[in-house]
């Protein structure tokens, strides 16, 4: 956070420092274009084969298939879920919220991919429907589905209030991961990682740049679709703070399920998915 009042006195040309132009980090032009069309026609006709639906405070992890549509939609009340995605036979493959992040923005949307960790960056799922992508920024800086904030955890919590509470999405999805793929509650941990934040209307205080949430737009029958690129798991957490409204990582807050369901588009679409390939870099780095 900077300082109210400076230690050091401003340079004589700092307006002129200040004035230098903004460019964008990683313009996205020459990502490979992302088309719909196809996808959007395969899942009209695309049957449920599978569905969890997410206890509140708590998390479950379900598998996706190569072009297969996961999703993930309110029921009963408003809430926020936070996102885990792995490559299902390895799961040190994982979404990698920072690089999504700083190649679309704060908040992501629908023709928007979801990009796995290094040295992997392979689009893990891309968007292809968003329920509240009217919302658009709201006069706060604020939006839905956001990829900044990591998850609530229980050392956070013990950092600044000193109590242990054992049901935020950190340890709902540790308890998932170890249940989906029988592993000890330690080792599962490890595989926990920074979400999407599904729903949760998030953003930047205007002064402090502070992370702030305010209550979420997201109503019962509202969703967030995907299709996986390649075989995917997804873990979702119905987070403790609900509609994150005003406080998480606590058992005040109204909390409701969230349903995963996973369709499956004809075969003969299938038959023409070239699943996601990780880089072609070759991890030389300059040796
Ligand atoms: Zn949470």
């Amino acid at each position: 956070m900077k300082l109210n009042q400076p230690h050091h006195i401003a340079p004589d040309d700092a307006d002129a420092r200040r004035a230098a132009p903004v460019r964008v980090c990683y313009p996205i032009d020459t990502l490979p274009a992302v088309d719909l069309t196809a996808p959007r026609s395969a899942r009209t006709n695309a049957t449920k084969v599978a569905e969890v639906l997410v206890p509140p405070r708590d998390a479950r992890c379900i598998d996706v298939p190569a072009g297969h549509f996961l999703r993930i939609s309110s029921v009963e009340g408003c809430q926020v879920g936070d996102l885990n995605l792995w490559k299902t036979d390895n799961l040190a493959e994982r979404f990698f919220s920072g690089k999504t992040r700083a190649l679309y923005g704060t908040h992501v949307s629908t023709g928007d991919q979801l990009f796995s960790c290094l040295p992997y960056l392979r689009s893990l799922a891309t968007i292809t429907d968003d329920s509240l992508d009217w919302y658009g920024y709201d006069n706060d800086g604020g939006s839905v589905h956001d990829v900044i904030g990591t998850r609530c955890d229980p050392y956070t919590g013990r950092l600044l209030s000193g109590g242990d509470y054992h049901y935020c999405c950190h340890s709902n999805l540790t308890r998932a991961v170890a249940d989906h793929f029988d592993l000890p509650l330690d080792q599962a941990e490890l595989h926990v990682h920074d979400v999407l934040n599904v729903f949760m209307l998030t953003g930047f205080t205007r002064d402090t740049q502070q992370y702030f949430m305010k209550a979420s737009p997201v109503r019962p029958g509202d969703y967030l679709e995907m299709q996986a690129n390649t075989d995917i798991t997804a873990g979702l957490s119905s987070c403790p703070g609900g509609n994150c409204g005003d406080e998480h990582s606590s058992d005040t807050a109204s909390c409701y399920p969230l349903l995963m369901e996973v369709f499956a588009p004809k075969d003969a679409y299938l038959q023409t998915i070239q699943p996601a390939q990780p880089t072609a870099y070759d991890r030389s780095h300059g040796r």
